[in-house]
Order: C-alpha cells, then structure tokens, then sequence
C-alpha cells in the first residue's frame, strides 16, 4: 500500500466513523421469559408477601442480589455489600392518657374525642404544654402562604385544621399536605394535633384506627425516626369538637373557610394546654436496599449517576384478610416494577458499549409503610445527591392488556418526561396525561423522596388506551392491595417486556445524552426542591397543564 493510498484509506475511514456513530445498532429487546421468571419468582406465596422485615422480604432481597450477581454487575451499598441496612423502628400501641385544659378548667379528651399515634420517638412520652392554633398548620412561602406568622410555637403543641391552599394542583397539596408535621418541627414544636372535621361516627373508627395501628419509621442519620423531625415527638388527631372545647370557641366556621380555601382568620383564643402520658411498644429491625452499580464509560460523565429504583416489598400476609387466601403477593405491587429494573439492568449489560454516566439500580424496602426504604437512602445516599442525573421510578405496571400509551407522572414538572416520548415514539409507545390526577401519583411512590431533594424524577405507568382504563378500573377496585394481585391474573408477559424495553431505553437516552435532565422554570416542586439549580424551559405544550404556579 502507498503512502496515497493510506493516507485515502485513513481518510475514508475518518467519514466512515463518526457515520457509524450516528445510525447504532437497534438496542438489545427485553425476553419476556426473563421478566417472567422474575415475577413469578418474586410473587410465589413462598416469599409470603414480601414484607420489609420478615423472612420473605429477606428472600427476596438475595434473590435481586443473586441476579445482579449474574449479570456482572458491581455492589452499590456501603463496603461493597449488595445491602443497604435501613434501621427501623416499630412502635406498637400502648396505653395514652390525655388531659386537656382550658384554662385551669379541664376538658376531657376520652377516646371518641382523641388519639395519638405510637411514636416511633420514644417508648414513655410524658409532657405539659400549652397547645396554639396554627391554622392550616402551612408555611410556603413560594405558595404565598404562612399559617405560622406571628406565632411562637417553639416548646408547645401545634394544632392544625384540615385545608389546603386554594388553586393549586392536587399534587402541591398532597405535598403540602404531608409535610405538616416537619412544619411543626422546623419551628420547635414538640408536638402535632390534626383536626378531624368527619362527623362523629367517622371521626371515632378514624380515631380508633390511628390509636391502634403500629407505626414504622426508619431512623436517620441523627439517631430520630424520620417522620418526628427536630423536637416533635408525637403525631395525633382531635376532633373539631374537642378542639373547639379545648380554645373555647366555635371552630366549625374557621374549619369550614380553611376547607373552601378562604381566607382563615383565627379568633384569640383563650389559654390552651395538653398533658401527655404516653406509652407504646418498639421493637428495632433492619430490612435492606438492595443496590447494583454499572460504572460509566465516559470519563466526563461517569461520575454522574442515572438510578433505576423500584420497592420490593409489598403488604405481606394478613390472617384476617377476608376469604381464604391471606398472603398479599404483590404481583403487579412490585413484582412487576422489579422484573422490569432487572431487565433493564439486563439490557444494560448487553449493549455493544457500556453507557456513558454511570447506571445505579436499586431495589427499595419498605415503600409500602411510607416510601421509607427510599426516605432513609435520600438521606444517606451511596452516590451524592448532586451527581444523580435522573432517577426512573418503576411501581406497579399494569401489563395485563396490550397497552399503547404511558403516563408519567412528574412529566409536567421536569424535563426527565422528554426522554420518554422519545423512546416510546422508538417502540410505537405515545405519552397521554394524567387520566387519574385526583390520585396524585406523583407524591406517592419512591420517586418523590428523590424529588424532595432536589433530583428530576418519574414514574410511569401504563395508559389508559387500549383497554388500559377498564383495566385499570378493575384492578384498582378489586385487586390492589388485596390478596388477588397475584399470579392467577391474566399477565401479559410480551407487555411487561415492552415496559422494560420503554424504561431501559429512557435510562439509557439519560445516561448517554451530554445535558442530564433539568427541573421545567416556573415550577412550583423545582422552585422548591432545587432552588437555584438549572431549569430547563417548559414545553409549550405543557401550559395548559396545572402544574405552574
Ligand atoms: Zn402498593
């Protein structure tokens, strides 16, 4: 060969290059034997329901490790274990006396009038403060809202009213609504009184219920359970009659402007104060993350993180459940979303390159008692925070139909919904909106602890077309967390498959794409959650949404 005839050659394969860079081979498609073998595996009454902290749990736990194992992947927890321990606590009822007074007059606070909660805070709770009313019990700025002007509640008993802030997505206030007694906290109470507007015969199953169910909570990296921050140590519930007795005044008009989103205005009330004599029972567990690395390829990017997350538990078994099965399998509630994480996982090995960021997959515990196996990692996360590109939530697929559309929830909200229309426009996979707003998703599965702290995270879910809503109906009305959501359903496997080939190719788009996902400008859980952080501009398409505040 001459030197002209190299240096042609050279040339020729210089154009040749970066066109095979721009046309790559089709990507590797998810078996729907593997997701198979994962579901059925998972939701066998052997595993007893998956229930964080039992034996069946456990099982689970080595058999994502042991498939991880098979798939060449790296050990994401601490010490190059599989296992991320979450420390919980349970804290089990026990007796309560609660003494109220209005002034130096008491008021009596039998049972039907009020409950707390076990507190996972401690096993004896004994205090004497006084109790302030703080409307709403709602301080949000960027929402222009603060119940909590002008008050001291540093010390004392906070006792708030049911309502939300007018005009805002169902989502915002499912939000605002469930960080209430975190707003407490963060202003020194030490503790919470929600107000129960139901009429008397609700208001005292309701209290019932609160006073005795167990409560689990993880504890965090300062020693307290996550869900009684700061000061606080107790959660519990009043009537608005009790409530009205205890300020000497008629709380009925107050509750009912808070709950058409009026303007509240709060009468003086006379001097208020709550004793507290309060025992439950705890008992300490751990029940693991289970969490797989794939290292990036681009020395630029690999020390950014794309994390696939789905819970593993479910509900466990219930002996009173009615008829005659009681394990809870959760073959939809999560099998379903860990079959899809691990094939996806699967694919991720398989490509000709190994993707650009890096790849986290994490199988989380204890979604079902609060998002806490995602709660306790938020907080003491095996990968900064701020090196999370995106996080891909799976919970609870429906591939019991040939579905044509998704639905991803936080689509309106950060630009991580933008890499699902491609990829499902790839597989002939259209987007629709949210058909079931007033169940506001977003707020209710794993992704949102990631959210809360600031990192662009979705969930999906199969759509409503093609037989997708009657689907959905029924399972919602028959089968979700009940015994039914098991393998005796009709699944199909070709589906589900389809649904890991749809997530694997969004996580893959984020992990290769130079630019991670951004927050959308001028959206309220951005602003919130990553103040000062990179927006990127929201979709024209999106402004007839109700996202924006
Ligand atoms: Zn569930």
């Amino acid at each position: 060969m001459t030197a002209y005839r190299y240096l042609l050659a050279a040339g020729m394969l210089g154009l040749a290059a970066p066109l095979a860079a721009q046309a790559p081979a089709d990507p590797p498609r998810a078996q729907s034997d593997e997701v198979r073998a994962h579901v059925e595996f998972l939701a066998d009454d052997l595993l007893e329901g998956r229930r964080s902290g039992t034996r069946g749990y456990d099982l689970a736990a080595l058999y994502v490790a042991s498939r991880y194992r098979a798939m060449g992947l790296e050990p994401g927890a601490p010490d190059g274990r599989w296992f991320q321990d979450v420390p919980f606590v349970r804290a089990a009822p026990g007796e309560t006396v609660l003494t109220g007074y209005r002034g130096d007059e008491p008021v009596a606070l039998g049972p039907d009038r009020a409950a707390l909660r076990p507190s996972p805070a401690g096993e004896a709770i004994a205090l004497d403060a006084p109790l302030v009313l703080a409307g709403r019990g709602i301080s949000e700025p960027l929402l222009g809202v603060d119940d909590y002007a002008g008050l001291d509640v540093a010390g004392k008993i906070v006792v708030v009213l049911p309502g939300t802030v007018p005009g805002q997505a169902g989502d915002i206030n499912a939000h605002v609504g469930s960080i209430k007694a975190e707003v407490a906290a963060a202003k020194g109470a030490r503790g919470i009184l929600y107000v129960l507007a139901a009429p008397a015969p609700r208001a005292s199953r309701f209290l019932d219920y609160m006073r005795g169910n167990e409560v689990v909570d993880f504890i965090g990296p300062d020693g307290r359970p996550s869900g009684l921050p700061g000061a606080l140590e107790f959660e519990g519930y009043v009537t608005l009659e009790a409530a009205s007795a205890l300020f000497g005044l008629d709380l009925a008009p107050v509750a009912r402007a808070a709950a058409a989103g009026g303007e509240i205005a709060i009468p003086h009330a006379p001097e208020a104060r709550l004793t507290v004599d309060h025992r439950s029972v705890h008992e300490h567990f751990t029940s693991p993350n289970v969490i797989a690395r794939l290292p990036g390829s681009d020395p630029q990017l690999a020390g950014e993180t794309v994390m696939m997350t789905a819970h593993l538990d479910h509900v466990g078994i219930n002996p009173e459940a009615r008829g005659e099965d009681k394990i809870f399998n959760g073959a939809l509630d999560n099998a379903a979303g860990i079959a899809t994480m691990l094939e996806a996982a699967r694919l991720f090995t398989l490509g000709e390159a190994a993707p650009r960021r890096s790849v986290t997959f994490i199988a989380l515990a204890a979604e079902e008692m609060g998002l806490l196996g995602a709660g306790y990692y938020a907080a003491q996360p095996t990968v900064p925070l701020d090196d999370i590109a995106a996080v891909v939530n799976l919970d609870m697929p429906v591939p019991l139909y040939d579905f044509t559309d998704v639905v991803a929830f936080g689509a309106a909200y950060n630009s991580v919904a933008e890499k699902v229309a491609d990829a499902g426009a790839s597989l002939g996979i259209s987007v629709s909106p949210d058909p079931m707003p007033e169940q506001n998703i977003f707020v209710r599965s794993d992704h949102y602890e990631f959210a809360k702290k600031g990192v662009p995270a979705i969930l999906l879910f199969t759509g409503y077309a093609n037989g997708g809503e009657d689907e959905w109906n029924a399972f919602f009305a028959e089968r979700y967390h009940k015994p039914g959501d098991d393998l005796s359903q009709p699944l199909d496997w070709r589906a589900l498959a389809r649904y890991a080939d749809l997530n694997y190719r969004i996580a893959r788009t984020i992990a290769d794409e130079p630019d991670a996902p951004r927050w959308y400008e001028g959206t309220y859980f951005g602003d919130r959650f990553d103040p000062g952080g990179e927006r990127a501009a929201r979709p024209a398409a999106l402004d007839s949404a109700p996202a924006s505040h």
